[in-house]
């Protein structure tokens, strides 16, 4: 039997997805997947498909945006951000260990001015009082926290443009996505397997640094060439285009937000509700619907919950080191029956204490 996989990514993907990748490593248009030429006609369409999908799903055709599929994972876009936009100051919000990463990169290039910050309690909730000058060339936030499990849930209404790392709740909810000047985003958790990152730009926003870059960081070398520059990671792509074809095929990000939405109210409400546990977000409004982080109140219960969920079929549920506790990550293709059987086993535990 599959396990119920929570894992915070690479997670799990449809099991239609998987099906349909594994017959292209056997025989995609009579060759593998694995051997084809970034360059065939056949691959071309399928980059052409993933790109527009993407665009598609977002809101964002014709729009004049530009989608491009890079390697490099997200860590490489903290750089690629402000290689390309950060000519002299840029403000950026300190909501996690990736806010960081990206603030530490882009001090590389200019000024950057961290609006604020909730390090100091171990960034268990987002911060909203904070003002974004005028005069910087963007404003960079993540909209989830992966690790800490809190999420935006309103774009931040300012004048400057938006950049933002999107990587844990890229198509699993509504945003005005056309509010962003540049959005980017990891394959490996509601797109694809690892490899792949989705890059979203406002072609206007580019080409105003003054500085050079070097080709293979540049957008702009990208998107001329229809993000086929160098040869783009084919197999995450070809994954990335049938999951966004599965989403389209079910409703889009519509039907998948009402979808994520009962599946963490579910959970919260079993956290909430069942005396041995606690959420690690303190306010409730900046709970994230992907990754859902709690711990119990007596850790002599640990062993025994542990066996539960493991006898249970699930997978993935320790929490980061930097949290500690569990972390349920519950992405778009996690199943509400998955979701049944964790809380089943958190049930269980109060049952059985
Ligand atoms: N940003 C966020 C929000 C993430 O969750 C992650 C990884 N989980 C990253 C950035 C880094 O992504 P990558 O490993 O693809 O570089």
């Amino acid at each position: 039997m599959l396990k119920h996989n929570f894992s915070a990514g690479p997670c799990v993907l449809p099991q239609e997805v998987f099906k349909k990748a594994a017959d292209a490593v056997l025989n995609f248009n009579d060759l593998s997947i694995l051997e084809i030429s970034h360059r065939s006609k056949d691959f071309v369409e399928v980059m052409e498909k993933a790109r527009s999908l993407a665009l598609e799903h977002l809101g964002l055709t014709g729009k004049g945006y530009t989608a491009l599929y890079l390697g490099g994972g997200a860590s490489m876009q903290f750089l690629m951000v402000a290689y390309n936009l950060l000519e002299n100051k840029a403000a950026y919000l300190d909501t996690g260990t990736w806010s960081a990463k990206a603030i530490k990169e882009a001090k590389m290039f200019g000024d950057v001015n961290v609006v604020a910050s909730s390090k100091e309690s171990n960034y268990n909730y987002i911060p909203k009082d904070y003002t974004v000058p005028t005069d910087v060339d963007y404003f960079h936030f993540q909209t989830n926290n992966t690790i800490f499990g809190t999420q935006l849930h309103e774009t931040p209404d300012v004048k400057v443009p938006l950049v933002c790392d999107m990587s844990s709740d890229i198509m699993s909810r509504q945003r005005n996505f056309d509010a962003y000047d540049l959005i980017y985003a990891g394959a490996q958790k509601n797109m694809g397997p690892a490899g792949a990152t989705l890059i979203v730009v406002k072609d206007e926003i580019l080409g105003k640094v003054s500085r050079q870059i070097p080709s293979m960081l540049d957008y702009k070398v990208h998107a001329s060439k229809d993000s086929m520059f160098n040869t783009p990671p084919v197999f995450p792509i070809y994954v990335t285009m049938l999951t966004l074809e599965w989403l389209k095929a079910n409703g889009g990000i519509d039907w998948v937000e009402t979808l994520n939405k009962e599946k963490a109210a579910k959970i919260y409400n079993e956290i909430d509700n069942n005396p041995l546990f606690k959420g690690f977000v303190t306010n409730p409004e900046d709970r994230s619907i992907m990754n859902v982080t709690f711990s119990l109140h007596d850790e002599s219960l640990k062993d025994r919950f542990d066996t539960l969920w493991k006898e249970a079929g699930i997978n993935g549920l320790n929490g980061h080191r930097s949290v500690g506790g569990y972390r349920a990550s519950i992405y778009n293709a996690l199943t509400i029956d998955s979701i049944d059987a964790l809380v089943a086993t958190m049930k269980e535990l109060e049952r059985t204490a």
